[in-house]
């Protein structure tokens, strides 16, 4: 099948800017399927409230557009009803890391089988430009006009900590290693975080010096780390940039399959 397929043509063109990096991510997201090879009728897609969470809108399988930062455990439900279905979450820095911060953490300690991708793209970009938990310290928002004094979350540590099976951050620049992070997270029966850099020069880029989405994709590109190299690296030579690969891909049991065990159990024992 071609990418098309899994796309809702007849509802383009989109409403994302123009050098906006979610179309990039829902495109690596639509590709990591087709790599797959999944069967589109087992497939849903499950998004909150924001820019990235417009995705599913345009991607033709089963979708849900939820409530600000709900996407985790509505797709957590429909995991739940039927086991069989790969269930993926788009969801933002603001919707998944703030309101829906606490269904990530719960999430991941339960290792219930869903794919999360995070766009992170460090900005409130749908409600014009909000610093979100994911905003780098001194970075301009609209509600940070004198620079942002909170640090930032790294939300693929928090991912790790929590209990997450499989745990990758890539950017829109490098796509092809994106599409393999995605591929090889939404393989693993558990839970899986893949957080995106994006990049959102309307909100975030005009603000802090990157006009365009392309000097924004230069900085991704001029910043970011892989991990095997971030080891042999200083905290001082590691500061102000990103680290980028697989952090983790553990085998621990999935939610769902420890749950319908846990109910054969019951069932054997009171016959
Ligand atoms: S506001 Fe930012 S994140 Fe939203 S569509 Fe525009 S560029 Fe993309």
């Amino acid at each position: 099948m071609a990418v098309e397929d899994y796309l809702r043509m007849e509802k383009l063109p989109h409403i994302w800017c123009p050098g906006c990096g979610h179309g990039i991510v829902m495109g690596a997201i639509t590709r990591a399927i087709e790599k797959n090879g999944w069967d589109k009728n087992k497939v849903v897609v499950v998004s909150g409230i924001g820019c990235s969470s417009r995705a599913p809108g345009y991607m033709d399988f089963d979708t849900l557009h939820t409530l600000h930062g709900r996407a985790i455990p509505f797709a957590a439900g429909v995991k739940m009803a039927n086991p069989e279905l790969h269930v993926i979450v788009i969801t933002g820095d603001g919707d998944g890391a703030a309101i829906g911060g606490n269904h990530l953490i719960h999430a991941c300690r339960r290792n219930v089988g869903l794919n999360i991708v995070l766009l992170n793209n460090s900005i409130y970009g749908m409600t014009s430009g909000q610093y979100s938990p994911l905003t780098p310290e001194g970075a301009l928002a609209t509600t940070s006009p004198y620079g942002n004094i909170d640090p930032a979350f790294d939300l693929c540590n928090l991912a790790m900590g929590s209990g997450a099976n499989f745990v990758a951050r890539g950017t829109a620049y490098h796509i092809h290693k994106l599409i393999d992070y995605i591929s090889q997270g939404f393989e693993n029966p558990g839970f899986s975080f893949i957080e995106a850099i994006s990049q959102c020069p309307t909100n975030f880029g005009r603000r802090n010096k990157q006009r365009t989405g392309l000097e924004m994709m230069k900085w991704q590109r001029d910043n970011s780390v892989d991990f095997k190299k971030a080891q042999t690296m200083s905290a001082e030579e590691l500061k102000g940039k990103f680290i980028t690969g697989i952090f983790c891909d553990r085998e621990d049991k999935e939610y769902t399959e420890k749950y319908r065990q846990l109910v054969e159990q019951f069932q054997e024992g009171s016959n």
